[in-house]
């Protein structure tokens, strides 16, 4: 099993110079799982992962939302594969009205084409919070509510022995251990958690449904995870800010890494 990281940045796509080093495309995460291809969120870092499927000739693979705010979905009508008629894909989210609401996202006067205009063999399948779905080769997939306004879905993937855990967006109640998302992640062998703010800031951004990297670093020790790679970086957040979170956080465990977009990591 194999993570690629397409895009890390939260909330809205940050280019240049000044964000160069840890990237600026918004969430998306391949996972390589056999030959079998998993993506969680379409953020625009979705784009070059579309460019890169076509490459590499994958036809056929599934897409896990975490939910619909644009910094998740706004890939989707850049995503070539999307046009292709040889390409046969599943989105699968935790909302029944998943095709209205990316309709009405890809819309006019939104946006110049609709969800007609996808040539791809898609399938809009939604599940319930909770449920675990299981597809190709016995790739299990569980599913947690998180807290985020208009909610978001929490994801686990296991497969022979291995799990990742992708949790964004969340927000964490402080000073309270939250049993279930501990329990949900544990001794994941990499955990991808919302790290958009620090706890010294977190007092000013109570109620935006983010999390902090120090939560991420409670939460990974309460949870035996093996490796944390801190994720949906703020967008206010340049390199030099990110670095020193990379820095302070190296100095708390060996286990941590900060998501740069083009990074793989090997399961
Ligand atoms: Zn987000
Ligand atoms: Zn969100």
């Amino acid at each position: 099993m194999e993570v690629f990281f397409w895009g890390v940045r939260g909330s809205i796509p940050t280019p240049g110079k000044s964000f160069a080093v840890y990237g600026g495309n918004t969430s998306c995460v391949e996972v390589r799982v056999n030959n079998h291809v998993l993506i969680f969120d379409m953020g625009s870092g979705i784009k070059n992962l579309g460019d890169s499927l076509l490459q590499r000739k994958i036809n056929n693979f599934d897409i896990f939302l975490s939910h619909f705010h644009y910094d998740h979905t706004c890939g989707l009508p850049f995503f070539k594969p999307a046009f292709n008629s040889d390409v046969n894909f599943n989105i699968r989210s935790g909302r029944k009205d998943m095709k209205k609401v990316l309709g009405d996202q890809i819309s006019s006067p939104s946006f110049p084409i609709t969800l007609k205009e996808f040539k791809a063999n898609i399938k809009y399948d939604n599940f319930k919070v909770g449920d675990i779905i299981t597809i190709k080769d016995n790739i299990k997939i569980f599913t947690l509510s998180l807290n985020h306004p208009d909610g978001a879905v929490g994801y686990r993937l296991e497969y022979d022995n291995k799990s990742v855990s992708y949790i964004t967006d969340h927000e964490h109640e402080e000073n309270v251990k939250n049993e279930k998302l501990i329990n949900f992640i544990t001794n994941s062998d990499l955990l991808i958690y919302d790290s958009t703010y620090k706890d010294e800031e977190f007092e000013n951004y109570k109620g935006w449904g983010h999390s902090t990297w120090q939560e991420g670093v409670r939460l990974s020790n309460y949870s035996k995870i093996k490796k944390y790679a801190i994720f949906h970086h703020n967008p206010d957040n340049k390199d030099n800010v990110m670095k020193e979170i990379e820095e302070e956080a190296n100095l708390t465990s060996n286990n941590i890494m900060v998501a740069k977009e083009g990074m793989s990591v090997k399961i």
